[in-house]
């Protein structure tokens, strides 16, 4: 599954409509991190208003051990 960084969480809501009523997604929020994040099945993406430099290196590591 690709991960798309989006600027904010706006951007991401923007998605979630779009696949609302026709894809099977799934929404996380991060309160830590004050992120939204959209899993949609059919669109086969992970969308996220994450910082891609923060996550980075846990998603580098973890691809590695894979
Ligand atoms: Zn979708």
């Amino acid at each position: 599954m690709k991960i798309i960084f989006l600027p904010n969480q706006n951007s991401v809501k923007k998605f979630i409509k779009e696949c609302e009523g026709k894809h099977v997604q799934q929404i996380a929020y991060s309160s830590y991190h004050d992120a939204l994040t959209q899993i949609c099945f059919n669109c086969n993406v992970v969308r996220t208003s994450l910082d891609r430099f923060e996550i980075a290196d846990k998603i580098k590591s973890k691809e590695a051990g894979a």
